[in-house]
């Protein structure tokens, strides 16, 4: 990955957003389990930094995959995975199916806004019946004249609770389970669209994640996103984004949580000593950065050939299984050395011991990755036909 002086300005501009609009705010978000999404988002979108790979047409920047990789990795600087997650959810889950088949029409008036940090929106793939099987969501949509008539429910949607619209996945037939599904934009303030009670839940605290219920929704059939019937294809593509967005969002977080690990360690003594010169503490540390780098450039190379029109679901799926498992071992191995401290609640490894536990279970479990990468490696035995 070569890095242009654009790339590295965009950093500068990332790092100084997260220091000026974000982390001084933190705490206090976390605490109170929200945060101002429209206020972050409009000043997200002031810089540009909602559509840097969007295009040009609906106010993005029309730059390349590898500019939006570096405005995800600078937003690892937050001390907290909320909001990143809520940034990622706007740029690189809920829009780029919309981005790249919605009309026209469609983009202007729900691309463009969310490109500006005007309008927040949301992702509604999985459902209470089962998130990892995607093929078996229940929600439908049936034709009414001009409009889909929406009937059923998603679960775990995160900013749900701030979103004004929802890319929504449904059924729009009884045909096959990959060939029946469709991609809508489905505004939350339609009549019938309910968002239920925030979830509470073990990390990602300042992030919204609700369940959305939907009863006789009405939308113009003019907001479906692309052909009837390919919306499975569609959020299969669009994985692909939100997953390498997964992944490249840990690694400046875990660098940070060694990087402090590591003065705490050299602060605190114990048996006459710091901590950090026991073998076992410092090998341990030096152990942690270099698969750091390890997943660092296995995200760089998916993200490069990303950018060269290559499919990089084998990639992508690498990524985010090692950057799952890898912040799990090194959020956990970082506690362990802050002792007691370690185990309070607003210690910055106790938060991310919560927070990264997300990403072996969102947006795909590891299981699913394995899945996928055996798949791809021709080893997955085939499904015996009933
Ligand atoms: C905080 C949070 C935010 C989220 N945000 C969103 C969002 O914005 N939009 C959205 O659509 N969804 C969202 N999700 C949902 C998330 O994508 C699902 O939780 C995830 O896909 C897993 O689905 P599930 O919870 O139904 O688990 P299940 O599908 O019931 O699976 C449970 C576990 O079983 C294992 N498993 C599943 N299938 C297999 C298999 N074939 N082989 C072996 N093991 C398997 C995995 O370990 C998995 O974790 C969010 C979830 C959380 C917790």
């Amino acid at each position: 990955m070569r890095f242009t002086d654009e790339h590295l300005q965009l950093r500068r501009t990332v790092h100084q957003f997260v220091e000026q609009h974000i982390n001084p705010h933190v705490d206090a978000w976390e605490q109170a389990g929200a945060f101002p999404a429209h206020e972050v988002f409009r000043h997200a979108g002031k810089l540009g930094l909602l559509g840097v790979n969007k295009p040009e047409a609906y106010g993005g920047m029309g730059l390349d995959y590898s500019y939006q990789m570096v405005v995800t990795e600078e937003l690892g600087g937050c001390r907290c995975g909320s909001i990143p997650m809520a940034l990622g959810v706007q740029t690189d889950m809920a829009t780029p199916a919309l981005a790249r088949w919605g009309s026209d029409e469609l983009r202007r008036e729900f691309l463009a806004p969310a490109i500006a940090g005007e309008a927040v929106a949301a992702i509604a793939v999985s459902e209470a019946s089962g998130g990892s099987d995607v093929a078996a969501i229940k929600t439908t949509a049936r034709k009414d004249g001009g409009d889909y008539v929406i009937n059923g429910s998603k679960m775990w949607i995160t900013n749900a609770a701030q979103a004004d619209w929802l890319c929504l996945l449904v059924n729009t037939s009884d045909g096959a389970p990959h060939a029946n599904k469709t991609l809508v934009v489905v505004p939350t303030a339609l009549p019938g669209v309910q968002i239920g009670p925030k979830i509470d839940k073990l990390g990602m605290r300042a992030s919204d994640t609700c369940p959305v219920f939907f009863e006789e929704v009405r939308v113009p059939q003019r907001h479906r996103i692309g052909e009837e019937g390919t919306g499975f294809m569609m959020q299969m593509v669009q994985f692909q984004e939100e997953r390498l967005c997964g992944a490249v969002g840990t690694v400046r977080g875990m660098d940070r949580l060694i990087d402090q690990t590591i003065d705490y360690c050299k602060e605190r003594h114990t048996f006459g000593q710091p901590l950090i010169a026991n073998q076992v503490v410092h090998f341990r540390m030096a152990e942690l950065k270099t698969e750091v780098e390890a997943l660092r450039s296995l995200c760089y190379r998916a993200v490069e050939d990303h950018v060269a029109g290559g499919d990089v679901t084998m990639l992508a799926s690498m990524a985010k299984l090692k950057a799952g498992r890898l912040a799990r071992e090194v959020s956990d191995a970082c506690l362990q050395y802050w002792g007691g401290m370690g185990y309070t609640w607003e210690n910055p490894a106790a938060r991310s011991y919560r927070d990264s536990r997300l990403l072996s279970i969102g947006a795909g479990a590891d299981e699913i990755m394995l899945g996928i990468i055996s798949k791809l490696m021709g080893i997955l035995p085939g499904k015996k036909k009933r």
